[in-house]
């Protein structure tokens, strides 16, 4: 699952420095945290994807009615009266975003894995079956392009936003929503890597599902991989990375855990979940604007 070389930097192009596992590296220059790790989508299938969905529908369904309501204040829309803007997802998955978001844009949608695209084909959504940005024709554009737990998962992320450059209309946007590693629980996985207890790091990574987290963003070192594809930093806002609805499935299916210790994890949880939501939130969406 990890290739031995030292990788690089995407941006400053110097070898990263060994992080907190074998397969974790930071960039000493930007902070721009990256993994060795592989991803395998299409070729293993360890997840079971009914119990996937129910762990995380609730709390994905909260948040996109959260972001969609934030990106109709943030965005301009520049179409004529009456037009939606059109949008693309890229890596829809089951298209609970597309479904939520075609009430106000022209949604469509991009999904690597073959058997979920169907899935979500069959549902009535517009998605086509394959890999950002080959699967679209040269002068395709739209105004917005949204990652939603997505781009932590492609490699080269500053050619992938190079691809979104060229497929945004001028003065679209790309919207990422992904894990921020200023957030307490991924601060708490690092911690707990020095005491020897990598469980919790290997889970904020995704170790050993089919398609790892390759990055780690945060505001800043976006701010740079931003700039340096022709974007600019538009506004940013956290999202709830837990909420109790949900969550007892949530433990259930990421932790192999005895029904006896979710129900503690559950309940400690519970307990702490003020000052939890009072610290700095684990996932975040960045707008970027074309320049
Ligand atoms: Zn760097």
């Amino acid at each position: 699952m990890q290739t031995p070389e030292t990788p690089q930097c995407d941006l400053c192009k110097t070898p990263l420095r060994q992080g907190h596992t074998a397969w974790h590296f930071i960039c000493r220059q930007c902070g721009l945290e990256k993994t060795t790790l592989i991803p395998q989508i299409n070729e293993i299938q360890t997840i079971n994807e009914t119990q996937r969905a129910q762990a995380l529908q609730n709390l994905r369904t909260h948040n996109f009615a959260t972001l969609l309501s934030w990106l109709g204040q943030q965005c301009a829309n520049q179409r004529p009266a009456g037009q939606r803007p059109t949008l693309l997802e890229v890596g829809c998955a089951h298209g609970w975003f597309l479904q939520q978001a075609q009430a106000n844009y022209a949604a469509q949608g991009i999904e690597a894995d073959h058997a979920m695209a169907q899935q979500t084909q069959a549902k009535g959504m517009a998605v086509r079956s394959g890999l950002f940005p080959h699967i679209l024709k040269a002068d395709e554009r739209f105004d917005l392009i949204v990652f939603n737990d997505v781009l932590e998962h492609i490699p080269h992320v500053s050619s992938v936003l190079q691809h979104c450059h060229q497929h945004l209309n001028p003065g679209g946007y790309v919207v990422i929503n992904a894990p921020d590693s200023e957030g307490i629980f991924y601060r708490l996985s690092k911690w707990l890597t020095y005491l020897g207890l990598d469980a919790s790091f290997k889970r904020m990574w995704q170790w050993g599902l089919p398609s790892p987290h390759l990055y780690y963003f945060n505001t800043a070192t976006l701010k740079k991989i931003a700039a340096a594809n022709h974007f600019s930093m538009h506004s940013a806002m956290p999202l709830p990375s837990i909420t109790l609805d949900g969550l007892i499935e949530r433990i259930q299916y990421t932790g192999n855990h005895s029904k006896i210790k979710s129900w503690i994890i559950f309940y400690l949880i519970k307990t702490f979940l003020p000052w939890l939501q009072a610290a700095k939130p684990d996932i975040r969406v960045w707008l970027l604007k074309k320049e």
